[in-house]
């Protein structure tokens, strides 16, 4: 936004930059700029030095004459949407990396009125509509139950910053003794640190004592454990039927840390944009969001993540 001389979730170093959360395909080495204090704090442990300067969530700063307010995008511990009110009355919202659901560890991203409307819509295809988040828990569950009932170590594959804590809440929810990699246990510090609970864990040194699950990262599944292991990938690819065989994991259920497709169209309807620029999906939701009637373009080239 030349305007303001900000870039929103730059990839490359920028002079003053919007960090909308800690992932690390949204986060470079920025002279300067802003993000909430939580993801401050994570682009803090995973980086060291950082030049963001904290806003809370409401918070609103002043730039060339906007003004600039954080609200949460429900995606992972700190992430944020970003308002932009122009001197002339006009907003504009860039949301990040967002979803509407309410969960353990996140409050979930609420859809406000932008003249301008720039959307993350990773699954931005009919096909990814996600289960109930009961449906999602008891699949879990399940999985835990018949892993440990044939004597086996149940593993849940998960990104190590913020899908991982929302499953080390919904197994110690469960009733599970849980234990994490440590890469996971070194985040899941900021999120205590942040005031979420993730329930009691243990921190995995080599050895998993009898019933626990562990939690560990999607590269990390050829864990040395000592018995045999069956993996679970949390992920909403898991949509895809191909996806245990394509990644090379046991079975997979669709806890995402994204809106869906019902989602996303359902929040382009409640902001009524002028205009919507989609990211991060597939091109074809730009078209489908015209055929409803919407002024919409899709920005940058689509890139399946993995993850
Ligand atoms: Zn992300």
């Amino acid at each position: 936004m030349p305007a303001l001389d900000l870039a929103l979730d730059p990839p490359r170093r920028a002079r003053y930059a919007f960090v909308s959360h800690g992932h690390s395909d949204h986060v470079a080495r920025h002279d300067g700029g802003i993000a909430s204090p939580a993801t401050v704090a994570l682009v803090a442990r995973r980086y060291g030095r950082t030049h963001l300067t904290p806003v809370a969530f409401g918070e609103t700063i002043e730039r060339a004459r906007h003004r600039v307010t954080l609200q949460p995008a429900g995606h992972i511990l700190g992430a944020a949407q970003v308002i932009i009110d122009a001197p002339d009355g006009r907003r504009l919202i860039y949301t990040g990396d967002f979803s509407v659901r309410a969960r353990r560890t996140v409050e979930p991203a609420v859809p406000v009125h932008a003249d301008i409307l720039i959307m993350e819509c990773t699954y931005g295809h009919p096909r990814y509509v996600f289960p109930p988040d009961e449906e999602i828990q008891e699949r879990i569950r399940s999985f835990i139950e018949r892993t440990l009932a044939a004597e086996q170590i149940p593993v849940l594959l998960g990104y190590s910053l913020g899908k991982a804590q929302e499953a080390m809440a919904i197994v110690a929810a469960l009733g599970y003794p849980v234990c994490v990699h440590p890469a996971i246990g070194r985040l899941a510090e900021i999120y205590r640190a942040f005031g979420i609970d993730l329930g009691s864990y243990i921190v995995a040194d080599g050895t998993v004592p009898e019933g626990y699950v562990v939690i560990a990262p999607p590269g990390a599944r050829r864990l040395p454990l000592p018995r045999p292991v069956r993996t679970l990938l949390l992920s909403g690819w898991a949509l895809d039927p191909s996806t245990p065989f394509r990644l090379g994991v046991d079975e997979a259920v669709p806890l995402s840390d994204h809106a869906d497709f019902a989602e996303l169209v359902a929040f382009v309807r409640a902001s009524r944009p002028a205009r919507v620029y989609t990211t991060h999906g597939p091109p074809s939701f730009a078209d489908y969001l015209r055929d409803l009637g919407f002024d919409a373009y899709h920005l940058g080239t689509y890139q399946l993540p993995l993850f």
